[in-house]
């Protein structure tokens, strides 16, 4: 038939469902920071688990001598090796080498993939010379990124909760990850103990502080999301630790990404939730995260499709395979500034086999720019959440002074709109004045650096 049918009003109720205007923003807000403190009262108090990183000493900038790190939290592990010179001379030299994890090692015995890390770590090690120099008789010390869900026991012991991002490791959940590691290291002959365990959040933001002493919250935005911050340890009432008169602090891990209070969530969110590995869970990350704003985007596209012929008489196939528009599509057709929207009609051929007319091409972008103003928006409060429980307890402390965020991650660090969504979210909720004095800013690949920062912070010589 050659009846037009728009799809405007299903963009326009997209739209109306996924708005956060000031209110909303606020009620986030409030939620994060209330869901924090519940968190902080008891273990399971909350939907935000507020872990505790027994990190409560960050780097100074003094550290001196050379320091491993290795990250392991994806397909890949990470090693690095970085020469320490104190205040003045700072990082005199660092290098690092990435190594692909084989499939079969991801669903193998916690042995071999130990064994194969090790084996890594102890080539990598072979390769020291020049400006790294270890003392005479030392043994080196390593910070160990461990992304996936651990039960933290010490600054360097940790009980892996169970295996994620593709993992299936057998016989290593329930047990302490770095016994592991310092096991297999030992079978290797390599002269190197783990010195201190972290989230990659951790990471980050003892990556930043290094360089700046404003450091107080990190947060990670990439396939998934997180975020930590600089806590008073007098505040932490699960701790169980007489008041302290030192005002000791201490850095907690959110967890955040399951937060789930107050977002403004759309028919497809739950369709997407709801189908998920891991349904009811995870909803602040399903809503704000790299993994997800491509799926919920094609969802909407889909539902253009079937309903209001947006490629015209059929559905194109392609584009009902869940995950086949991912967030660098979405975010590349917004960059588009040509006249035609050419970016966007190739992505669209190449995702989906069809061919698009201009006014499709405009639709497809602000279902994009919803999806992406939503989630910006969304972690931009979270961090405001964060930041107004920190001044709550401490007066002044953050609002009233230079208070720094790092951020870190592949969303953060590659979508413009993204960016702006959340730093308008942030000047918006804390007004002008404040916001003057809350700088958001990236931090690249601080994590590594950050793991090796740590190691040297707990070393067993200092
Ligand atoms: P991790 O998988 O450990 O989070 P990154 O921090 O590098 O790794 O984040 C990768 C994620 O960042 C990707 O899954 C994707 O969602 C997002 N991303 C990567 N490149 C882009 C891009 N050009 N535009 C938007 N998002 C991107």
């Amino acid at each position: 038939s050659s009846l037009t049918i728009s799809p405007a009003p299903i963009l326009t109720k997209l739209q109306r469902d996924c708005a956060t205007p000031l209110p909303v923003l606020r009620h986030v807000a409030d939620a994060m920071a209330a869901d924090m403190r519940a968190g902080l009262e008891v273990d399971a108090g909350s939907d935000l688990k507020m872990i505790l990183s027994y990190v409560d000493a960050l780097p100074t900038g003094n550290e001196k001598g050379l320091f491993y790190a290795l990250d392991l939290g994806g397909t890949n592990f990470r090693v690095l090796r970085v020469q320490l010179g104190g205040k003045d001379e700072r990082v005199i030299a660092t290098e690092f080498e990435q190594v692909s994890i084989p499939p079969e090692l991801m669903s193998g015995t916690s042995e071999e993939l130990f064994d194969f890390i090790a084996t890594g770590l102890t080539q990598f090690a072979q390769k020291e010379t020049g400006k790294f120099h270890l003392p005479q008789g030392r043994t080196r010390e390593l910070g160990f990124t461990f992304s996936f869900p651990v039960k933290q026991t010490s600054i360097d012991s940790g009980i892996l909760m169970n295996w994620t991002k593709g993992f299936s490791v057998s016989g290593t959940a329930g047990k302490d990850v770095v016994a592991c590691l310092n096991e297999a290291m030992k079978r290797q002959g390599l002269n190197m103990r783990v010195s201190a365990l972290v989230n990659d959040t951790v990471g980050t933001l003892a990556g930043a502080r290094y360089w700046d002493d404003d450091v107080m919250v990190a947060v990670i935005l990439g396939t998934g999301t997180n975020a930590c911050y600089v806590e008073c340890v007098n505040a932490i009432p699960k701790l169980h630790k007489p008041n302290s008169t030192t005002g000791g602090k201490t850095i907690v891990n959110t967890e955040w990404g399951a937060f789930s209070n107050g977002l403004p969530l759309t028919e497809f969110d739950q369709e997407m939730d709801a189908q998920s590995k891991n349904p009811g869970e995870q909803i602040f990350e399903k809503t704000i995260s790299g993994m997800y704003l491509g799926e919920i985007v094609r969802r909407v596209l889909v539902r253009m499709a079937e309903d209001a012929r947006l490629f015209g008489d059929s559905v194109p196939e392609k584009l009902l395979m869940p995950f086949s528009l991912r967030t660098p599509d979405i975010c590349a057709m917004q960059q588009d500034s040509s006249k035609d929207f050419e970016v966007v009609g190739s992505i669209l051929y190449n995702v989906a086999g069809v061919n698009s007319n201009l006014s499709t091409r405009k639709t497809i972008i602000d279902v994009c720019d919803t999806i992406a103003k939503r989630g910006g928006r969304l972690a931009g409060a979270g961090i405001v959440g964060i930041l107004q429980k920190m001044e709550e307890d401490s007066q002044g402390i953050v609002f009233g002074k230079r208070t720094v965020v790092a951020m870190d991650g592949g969303l953060y660090e590659h979508y413009p709109q993204y960016r702006m969504y959340l730093q308008d979210a942030v000047t918006e909720l804390l007004g002008d004045e404040i916001s003057k004095n809350i700088i958001i800013e990236h931090s690249k690949d601080g994590s590594g650096i950050g793991a090796a920062l740590l190691a040297a912070t707990n070393s067993m010589y200092e």
